[in-house]
């Protein structure tokens, strides 16, 4: 089986762009009050958390907890 991770985002960093919500709706979900993303329940296909770290403008996204 493909290893899953974790998908980590440092709020500080992330610009509330939104990119990775809209990609990977799957993934995230959207905090209105913060104005940022939060990460779903679950783990996901390590080379899908990739993706969405490859899009993120910012580099605010990491691929953690792979196993
Ligand atoms: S793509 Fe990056 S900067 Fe944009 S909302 Fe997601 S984590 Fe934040």
């Amino acid at each position: 089986m493909d290893a899953t991770c974790r998908p980590a985002v440092n709020a500080i960093e992330c610009s509330g762009c939104g990119g990775c919500v809209d990609m990977f709706p799957h993934m995230f979900g959207w905090d209105d009050t913060a104005d940022r993303p939060v990460v779903k329940d679950g783990r996901f296909p390590c080379e899908e958390v990739r993706q969405a770290v490859a899009i993120c403008p910012r580099d605010c996204i990491e691929a953690v907890d792979e196993a």
